[in-house]
């Protein structure tokens, strides 16, 4: 049971100089595809790696189920990341990218290990690229490697920070039903940051809205629609 909860989030920058999250509380439930919107500099980012413990809130808590993990190690929680540049090690193939995440969050064997990499990578329709390194694949390859790296972790928690933004067009309308066809086999409660308003609404099971660091509206994507 994964739900994620925040509480009176704030944080500052600069000796509270900068409010980049301003008294923001929400919940989301378990299994459920939040998606955040908001212009660039609403604090869509400082949220989500608060969430993913890469950044420390100057006030309020984080929930993740019935746990606190405000004060929490990231390495701790059981969340995976996917970012807009992929952040994939270039020195490493696609297996090895996608098996360091196993490595550091369970204790299978290195067989065991490169054997749930395999599943995930059929899966996904990259085990042909497992021997590559990511600078020999396309922005649509990569994405699809930053991904299955984090779905190999099995993870309560999936966060995306602008995931499909480098894509072009029709490559972002393909990876977007693959998210949502990842989201609907396993049910992983999801915090989506876009600021692709049209991908928000597609994509939300609910929406956020930020502005200014505040939540502005959040609901049903027909419901914000309605009321803007
Ligand atoms: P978004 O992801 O919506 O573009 P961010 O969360 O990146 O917004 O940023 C929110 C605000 O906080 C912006 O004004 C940004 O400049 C500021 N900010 C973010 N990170 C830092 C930081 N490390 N130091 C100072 N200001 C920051
Ligand atoms: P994004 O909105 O996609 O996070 P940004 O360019 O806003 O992209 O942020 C990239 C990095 O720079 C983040 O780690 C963020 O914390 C940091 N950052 C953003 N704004 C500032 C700022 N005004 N001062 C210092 N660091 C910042």
């Amino acid at each position: 049971m994964a739900t994620i909860t925040l509480d009176s989030l704030r944080k500052e920058f600069d000796n509270g100089r900068i409010v980049a999250v301003d008294d923001l509380s929400v919940g989301v439930e378990d299994g459920e595809f939040i998606t955040v919107v908001g212009p660039s500099g609403c604090g869509k980012s400082t949220t989500l790696r608060m969430v993913a413990g890469l950044e420390s809130p100057t006030s309020g808590h984080i929930r993740i189920g019935d746990e606190d993990v405000t004060d929490q190690h990231a390495r701790k929680r059981d969340v995976a990341m996917v970012f807009q540049n992929y952040a994939l090690y270039p020195h490493k193939t696609v297996m090895e990218n996608m098996a360091f995440g196993l490595r550091m969050s369970t204790d299978l064997s290195k067989e065991e290990r490169r054997e749930r990499v395999r599943e995930t990578a059929q899966m996904m329709g990259i085990e042909d690229l497992l021997d590559d390194k990511p600078d020999e694949l396309s922005g649509g390859q990569k994405q699809r490697v930053a991904l299955g790296r984090a779905i190999v972790r099995e993870p309560d928690v999936f966060l995306f920070d602008e995931p499909l933004s480098n894509l072009d067009a029709k490559l972002r309308t393909t990876m977007r039903t693959e998210i949502q066809r990842l989201q609907n086999e396993f049910g992983i409660t999801s915090l989506y940051v876009t600021h692709d308003q049209e991908e928000a609404m597609t994509m939300g099971d609910r929406i956020v809205i930020l502005k200014d660091g505040k939540l502005q509206q959040v609901g049903r994507p027909k419901d914000v629609y309605e009321n803007p």
